[in-house]
């Protein structure tokens, strides 16, 4: 039995707990099983029965496991929120583990000796918060009227990088004797002698509008203080969610059903002879991962999140990584019980 600050508490060991979940059926560990871990997490939360363990214990039991990996039915936020209530119930009084943290435990952090991206970029310098990042510029040239872009979240320097390439006319067009049929001799023709005309267009105009490249990719972030939302992304070995597609409706569609996404997606394929200009099909959205699998348990998971808390002294380690607005938007995403629910807005593709 342990005193702290007035508190009689007696933390169970995980012999203890498995001793008493065979002897009492009605232990708050043996209750809600047959709903399943989340069943379980639910009834703890409900019930203050987070109170007086180890971190360890709370996370090992609300997890399924196989023989290689373990998974929980929670998300990167869902494990916050209950990481965060138990240290809410325990505060003044954290018991991790039943062992102490092993010495040269350390939190996963980046560690690269040449740039993820290019091994033959060389440069680097260090950012403001302490990450060593490359710093490899390059000035590529495009032809101006062909120049397109994109925007996509990009991993290796976590930020928002955007991606510059030509649009260029097809390489051929091929007609088939159905087109020929459909359309006729002449208008194949014309059309024909048009992409040729554009062939010649897109060949002559000079590479002149410059787009300064600059990489950015995180060699080392060894030292930093690592936010626990960031922590248990990294942990968990679940990268993506469902891929969904945008929709005619305004809603989006699960990549399973190609047919369906063929059929309905919202923005369609032009065949070339058709007077709209050639738009792309939407390219799809990963949704954020459901599940958070690891290839250890819920007593070493604690040690992580120990490390984590300790960052910074009296509890100031911060949470998130992602901005408020970020955060309630996913959590939103993961409100939908069907992917009919969610809109494109709430996937950030408009
Ligand atoms: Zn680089």
């Amino acid at each position: 039995m342990v005193t702290v600050a007035g508190n009689v508490v007696s933390p169970y060991t995980s012999s203890e707990i498995w001793k008493r979940k065979y002897d009492n059926k009605t232990f708050k560990f043996n209750m809600h099983d047959s709903e399943g871990p989340e069943g379980k997490a639910r009834y703890l939360v409900r019930t203050g029965g987070l109170k007086n363990e180890y971190l360890g214990v709370c996370l090992d039991e609300i997890r399924w496991g196989s023989q290689t990996t373990v998974m929980y039915e929670k998300s990167t936020l869902g494990m916050i929120d209950y990481i965060l209530e138990w240290i809410k119930l325990n505060q003044g009084n954290l018991l991790w583990h039943e062992k102490q943290v092993p010495v040269n435990f350390t939190l996963p952090y980046i560690k690269h000796d040449l740039c993820p991206r290019n091994e033959k970029h060389e440069e680097v310098f260090r950012d403001i918060g302490g990450r060593v990042k490359c710093a490899h510029r390059e000035i590529k040239r495009f032809k101006p009227s062909y120049l397109t872009s994109y925007d996509f979240f990009d991993d290796l320097s976590q930020t928002k990088r955007t991606e510059f390439f030509e649009q260029s006319p097809q390489e051929e067009l091929l007609f088939d004797e159905d087109d020929i049929k459909a359309h006729g001799k002449k208008r194949i023709r014309e059309l024909e002698l048009k992409h040729e005309q554009e062939l010649l267009e897109y060949e002559k105009e000079e590479a002149t509008e410059e787009v300064l490249d600059v990489c950015g990719a995180i060699l080392s972030d060894v030292g930093t203080i690592l936010p626990l939302e960031e922590l248990l992304n990294r942990l968990n070995l679940q990268k993506t969610g469902p891929r969904v597609y945008c929709a005619k409706n305004g809603y989006v569609l699960e990549s399973f059903y190609t047919d369906i996404r063929r059929s309905k997606c919202k923005i369609d394929k032009q065949e070339p002879w058709e007077p709209e200009p050639f738009i792309d099909e939407c390219q799809g959205h990963d949704l954020p991962p459901h599940e958070t699998v690891h290839d250890f348990d819920g007593y070493y998971l604690a040690w992580m999140v120990q490390k984590w808390y300790e960052q910074v002294p009296e509890g100031k380690s911060p949470v998130y990584r992602s901005k408020p607005e970020e955060i309630a938007r996913i959590k939103e995403l993961s409100k939908a019980k069907h992917l009919n629910q969610i809109s494109p807005r709430l996937l950030g593709a408009f």
